[in-house]
């Protein structure tokens, strides 16, 4: 890898013998990277403190020797969002959506979309002006657009019935086929994972459209839990693999 200065968030980060740490970073040039940061952990001003978690950063990496990790020469903090590490609670919000961007994106690919989306979240999870459920359902609408998962929420997935002709209050969900199915074609009534009308043209409105007209939707509680409830089985199921921070995020919320 050449010279790489780009924008970056630190996802992940291992101490790597008694002084190094192995850094996973979401950059906006290059998409996800390990870099080493050599000696971060004995001297505090190599980098100054700088590699927390989820900070938004601007580093630059060169090449490692002989085929090794790309090496972390500078990092300066853009934006330290210390009110999500100082709340358990934001912190795992923050640990799940930075599971989902490890586990999906791909070494070395930049896809700027989600770069700003991911720093859009962690910056409004910060400042605690939306409510942490919320963001987390745009974060999951949105992550699942960028990677063509998208659910499909406007026909039925078996007869392509428009959702506004599907005439019951709730339409049933088909996890496998990642899609709505009308009364004909879902389970028979009360079997299965259901959707109300309300949460399916919310979860729509944030899908789409800015982001920051749809980080102001507003959820009323049911509907909050009917898609939180659905999305947290939507994401394990289509990235094939349940991340280890959405038990933990299950486990706190109780
Ligand atoms: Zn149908």
């Amino acid at each position: 890898m050449s010279e790489l200065v780009s924008s970056a968030i630190l996802l992940r980060r291992i101490a790597y013998g008694d002084d190094d740490l192995i850094l996973t970073l979401f950059s906006l040039q290059r998409g996800k990277i390990a870099a080493i940061a050599k000696h971060a952990k004995s001297s505090r001003k190599r980098f100054g403190g700088v590699l927390e978690l989820f900070s938004l950063l601007s580093v630059a990496c060169r090449s490692g020797r002989r085929g090794g990790l790309p090496v972390l020469v500078e990092a300066e903090l853009k934006e330290p969002f210390p009110g999500i590490r100082a709340d358990f609670r934001k912190t795992a919000f923050a640990s799940y959506w930075a599971e989902m961007v490890t586990q999906w994106s791909e070494e070395g690919q930049a896809v700027a979309p989600l770069f700003q989306l991911l720093a859009f979240v962690l910056a409004a999870l910060d400042r605690g002006e939306s409510s942490d459920e919320a963001l987390s359902i745009l974060f999951q609408m949105r992550f699942l657009t960028l990677c063509g998962l998208c659910p499909n929420l406007h026909h039925c997935c078996v007869c392509h019935t428009a959702v506004d002709e599907i005439r019951q209050t709730t339409a049933s969900f088909n996890l496998p086929r990642g899609g709505l199915a009308c009364q004909d074609c879902g389970p028979p009534q009360g079997e299965g994972m259901t959707l109300s009308r309300g949460t399916i043209k919310q979860l729509q409105w944030v899908a789409e459209g800015d982001l920051r007209k749809a980080a102001r939707i507003r959820f009323s509680p049911a509907a909050l839990r009917e898609a939180r409830t659905f999305l947290e089985a939507f994401v394990p199921y289509h990235l094939h693999k349940e991340p280890r921070s959405l038990r933990i995020l299950q486990q706190i919320r109780g």
